[in-house]
């Protein structure tokens, strides 16, 4: 079973969002709350990366899916401190590096287990109290500081626009994302060479196609509605 649609679909419906996409846009299916069968029907659309919320949802599918060998694991979702071990075992990419703290013990850990994750950070382009993220001044305030995270490699920045926002507050978002990263760049951190752009999701990627996104993130368009 893969909930309301059948593999057919969903692969008709990744097929088609793969042929509008430009070269450097790659699809992250995000597959919180869908059975590992959902993973194994976008597998078979040749999908690779796929994207979690919750660290223990996402081992548990691995060890369901331990016959597919090739597929990179996101981390998009906030990730608490007694969490981090495990998510740096079972992730290759963690899109939510949400604090400076978080990122200071993520390299720690990374250190002793030797691993080095690829690392987005999350950044709140407007106020935005409910969601995690860095503000824009906690972000410009933890750049050196980010830059000394030598397990990290932060090739990213990950945004969400408010819930509420309009089509024009979005696009203005998503531009103003690829404006920071510029700004970041143009710094010349030697460890914080940003390339990546993680913005786009099932209500907003065309937006985010044409702001530059080189990571969407979809999961009810593909899918359709998440299990409760
Ligand atoms: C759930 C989620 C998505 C996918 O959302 P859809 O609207 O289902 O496409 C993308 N990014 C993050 C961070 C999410 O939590």
């Amino acid at each position: 079973m893969t909930g309301s649609l059948s593999p057919e679909q969903i692969q008709a419906r990744i097929t088609t969002i793969q042929a509008t996409l430009p070269p450097p846009t790659r699809l992250i299916c995000v597959t919180k709350k869908q059975p590992s069968a959902v993973i194994k029907a976008a597998y078979a659309a040749n999908v690779r990366d796929f994207g979690e919320s919750q660290v223990q949802e996402a081992i548990a599918k691995q060890a369901e899916l331990s016959d597919l060998p090739d597929l990179t694991w996101h981390l998009i979702g906030h990730l608490q401190s007694n969490k981090i071990r495990k998510a740096l075992q079972h992730f290759d990419w963690i899109h939510s590096i949400d604090s400076l703290k978080l990122a200071k013990r993520l390299n720690t850990v990374a250190g002793e287990l030797s691993r080095s994750p690829y690392c987005c950070l999350q950044v709140k382009m407007v106020p935005d109290p409910p969601k995690y993220g860095l503000t824009l001044d906690e972000l410009w305030s933890a750049l050196p500081q980010l830059n000394q995270l030598t397990h990290l490699k932060i090739v990213g920045l990950m945004t969400i626009p408010p819930q509420e926002s309009s089509l024009q507050e979005i696009a203005a978002i998503f531009a103003q994302a690829q404006d920071v990263v510029n700004q970041i760049n143009n710094k010349g951190f030697d460890q914080l060479h940003l390339s990546e752009l993680s913005i786009g999701m099932s209500s907003d990627y065309p937006l985010a196609i044409a702001a530059g996104s080189t990571m969407i993130r979809l999961g009810t368009t593909l899918f359709g509605d998440r299990p409760a």
